[in-house]
């Protein structure tokens, strides 16, 4: 592993909780790895951690198999070849680009220093723009000299803090394949932090769901959206509601019944036993359910929100559960309307009744 953590905490004076708390995780040599949680989960302080910027409370953390901080151990930041590209992190206004991006390269002689502005500027596609100043470029290009500046003095690891946060929603999304790309291209090992989870889906290999300074779960998106590990993943990740269900044996076959009628057989199904009576929580997620006229099954469109594609419906059951919906955005109906809905479940994700 380029990056391990291991039980990693980190404690503020006075705070009541740690804001990071018992975190463990590993990056390979050029992943990308993203933080996501809602403000104040501990993202920032768990960076700053990796940067030596903050002291541990417990655990250590290990860079290129060295540990850096631990017990009795703190690599200082400078010596420890991390790039950082932090929100409140700007260039400086006074000095133009090719200088902004030299700023870490102070020890090699001007002509190398010249050469590796050109080639990091290239690799972000700012090639030509050395004599301009910050306020001449737009928000996204700013955001590129901030990389070009982190990954001019080769790090070992790059760090970006919700580097995105201050630009409208289209740049952040394109900015968010392309400094993917340019990462990937530079082959350096990055830890990214965002609370956008499109973001997060788009730049990481591997994704960190963190609440209340716990690590809940590090997977691969695809993972995380199928089978979250906690009601908190589930919830944060994607739409969703969590509806009871009983699982019971009949016959060889395991049969779910559920507020849209039984399930035969789903994949990943728990046996009965796994909870009492069988009875628990399945998480029911917007694409699980497609709108069929000709379905049994009734709901009641409580609201919507249009999303260009689809529809996000709220519907109401018959037997009282509230589930959301995708339904493509040419079938336009009321709210109040009544519509036939489907079970389109393949797999199940059960957690013990809240
Ligand atoms: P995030 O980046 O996920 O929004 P932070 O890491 O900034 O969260 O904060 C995690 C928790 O630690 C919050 O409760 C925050 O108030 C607290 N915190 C952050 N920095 C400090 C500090 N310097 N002193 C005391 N508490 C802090
Ligand atoms: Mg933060």
């Amino acid at each position: 592993m380029e990056l391990d953590l291991a039980h990693v905490s980190v404690c503020f004076p006075a705070a009541a909780q740690p804001a990071v708390d018992d975190v463990s995780f590993g990056l390979g040599a050029g992943q990308i790895g993203v933080l996501i949680g809602p403000s104040g989960c501990g993202k920032t302080t768990l960076l700053r951690a990796v940067a030596g910027l903050e002291p541990l409370a417990a655990g250590r953390i290990a860079l290129g198999g060295r540990v850096v901080s631990g017990p009795g151990v703190h690599t200082p930041p400078q010596q420890r070849r991390i790039g950082l590209v932090f929100q409140d992190y700007a260039l400086f206004p006074h000095l133009d680009v090719a200088r902004n991006v030299a700023f870490g390269l102070h020890a090699l002689p001007a002509a190398q220093q010249r050469a590796r502005v050109d080639e990091v500027l290239a690799l972000v596609g700012l090639d030509g723009l050395q004599t301009r100043f910050p306020h001449e470029l737009s928000g996204g290009q700013q955001q590129r000299v901030a990389l070009a500046r982190a990954l001019a003095p080769q790090p070992r690891l790059l760090l970006l803090d919700e580097p995105f946060s201050t630009l409208d929603v289209d740049l952040r999304e394109r900015l968010a394949h392309e400094i993917r790309a340019i990462i990937k291209a530079a082959g350096i090992t990055a830890l990214f932090v965002t609370h956008d989870q499109m973001e997060a889906f788009a730049i990481g290999d591997v994704i960190g769901v963190m609440h209340q300074g716990r690590l809940h779960q590090w997977d691969d998106a695809y993972t995380l959206y199928h089978r979250p590990a906690t009601r908190f993943v589930a919830e944060f990740i994607g739409h969703g509601v969590f509806v009871p269900a009983r699982i019971r044996q009949q016959g060889q076959e395991v049969v779910v019944d559920t507020p849209l009628g039984p399930l035969h057989g789903p994949q990943e199904c728990p046996l009965p036993s796994a909870y009492p009576d069988g009875l628990c929580e399945i998480l029911l997620r917007a694409d699980d359910i497609v709108h069929d006229d000709a379905s049994p099954v009734k709901a009641q469109i409580v609201r919507k929100a249009f999303r260009g594609a689809e529809f996000l419906y709220t519907l109401r059951l018959a037997s009282g559960e509230t589930v959301l919906a995708h339904v493509p955005s040419h079938h336009d109906h009321d709210v109040g309307e009544w519509i036939g809905i489907r079970n389109a479940m393949d797999h199940l994700v059960t957690f013990a009744r809240g």
